[in-house]
């Protein structure tokens, strides 16, 4: 019984160490991404690069992941006006929110995801939120998440377990908690392939990886490596 999970995977820092996460602790793990007409398509890039190298640096995790499942969620960039789907510059909205905020983006992919599960049979579902180190966004909250679990469990008749192993860590601790699971190798990983910069940028190369090093997520990203690394020199 839930030993089965699916990982909503979008090639960014969060998802890769989730993914890494799920890797360590189901016997089968699937992977789905959605393509919703992000402005930079570089993060689906980002995608295969990881699982190759996932595959390729680890048997043991090689034996264990499945399948991965691509979606087609043009809807969803076509409902929404925010600086991810549209050529506009990131600013903060009068609610407080960035306009990179889509709109109910959470609640569909998880919702998706629960019907590729129920159909393939996984019972897990695994998303890197977090309302730690975050930009705000309502729909990645824990309770959003939690009572989220509860609505798709009833609507499919099927037992769900909603598992978002970063809500409370910040940036720092996520770093962390990939060199735990995967050593330095992962962490290697994270920094060359995988994609967070809401731009799109991966010209510049910076000490935590690629990206503007000026967005939010760029920021995030920096500051959380910055502590990591920091930290990590004063316990050696
Ligand atoms: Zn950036």
């Amino acid at each position: 019984m839930h030993d089965k999970a699916l990982v909503l995977f979008s090639g960014g820092q969060d998802s890769t160490t989730c993914l890494a996460w799920a890797l360590q602790r189901y016997a089968q793990v699937e992977t789905i991404g959605f393509d919703y007409g992000q402005r930079h398509a570089v993060e689906l890039e980002c995608r295969k690069t990881v699982l190759e190298a996932l595959r390729a640096g680890r048997p043991d995790w090689a034996e264990r992941l499945g399948e991965d499942h691509m979606l087609d969620l043009g809807v969803l960039g076509r409902l929404s006006d925010t600086a991810l789907t549209r050529d506009a510059s990131i600013a903060f909205e009068r609610n407080g929110l960035p306009n990179t905020f889509v709109p109910g983006r959470n609640l569909l992919f998880f919702t998706f995801a629960a019907a590729l599960a129920y159909r393939r049979g996984l019972s897990v579902l695994v998303g890197g939120m977090c309302e730690t180190d975050y930009s705000g966004y309502p729909d990645c909250r824990d309770n959003t998440l939690k009572s989220l679990q509860v609505s798709l469990s009833l609507g499919m008749d099927m037992p769900l377990v909603v598992e978002t192993p970063l809500m409370w860590l910040d940036k720092a601790a996520t770093w962390r908690l990939a060199e735990q699971i995967g050593g330095r190798l992962l962490v290697e990983l994270i920094k060359e392939s995988t994609h967070t910069c809401y731009l799109g940028e991966r010209r510049q190369r910076h000490p935590w990886g690629y990206g503007c090093g000026a967005c939010p997520a760029c920021e995030l990203r920096a500051k959380g490596y910055a502590n990591y690394m920091s930290a990590q020199a004063a316990t050696d």
